[in-house]
């Protein structure tokens, strides 16, 4: 196919490659930026729900843009309040003996949940969608 090809020929595609190298880096940043604006995008999009179960059951779901405190209260007097604040959450009182779950601290990540033993609940952070997402850890293993 390079048959019959001169110099002059020769050198104007050198340049052509050099030119298309360009492009090529361009495109390449370009696309890194594009799946670095994506992740961020479905990062704060993933990360959107606040959803409490008693025994496996969802009792409460609200968004975790929405600032508030809950309280999710049992029929057997179990009552434990929790607090949404700028894409934080964390368990502000509970009626619980160990009070354990007010100590778990802020939880603003898929990889952590707060639990309630004695109230058998669990707060956890979901999708739009309502799927459990896997944990942080997971997520990476899919974007690298
Ligand atoms: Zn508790």
């Amino acid at each position: 196919m390079l048959q019959g090809k001169g110099d002059a020929e020769f050198t104007q595609v050198n340049g052509m490659l050099k030119r298309r190298d360009l492009i090529i880096i361009v495109l390449l940043l370009a696309v890194a930026l594009g799946f670095y604006l994506i992740s961020q995008y479905m990062g704060s999009r993933q990360v959107s729900q606040v959803v409490a179960r008693i025994n496996g059951e969802v009792v409460f779901r609200e968004s975790l843009l929405k600032n508030g405190a809950y309280d999710i209260p049992q029929a057997d007097g179990n009552e434990n309040r929790i607090r949404v604040e700028n894409g934080v959450v964390w368990m502000e009182s509970a009626n619980c003996p160990d009070a354990l779950c007010i100590h778990q601290g802020k939880m603003r990540s898929m990889a952590k949940s707060i639990v309630c033993l004695p109230h058998n609940l669990v707060i956890t952070l979901e999708a739009d969608s309502g799927e459990q997402l896997p944990p942080e850890d997971g997520i990476d293993v899919i974007l690298y």
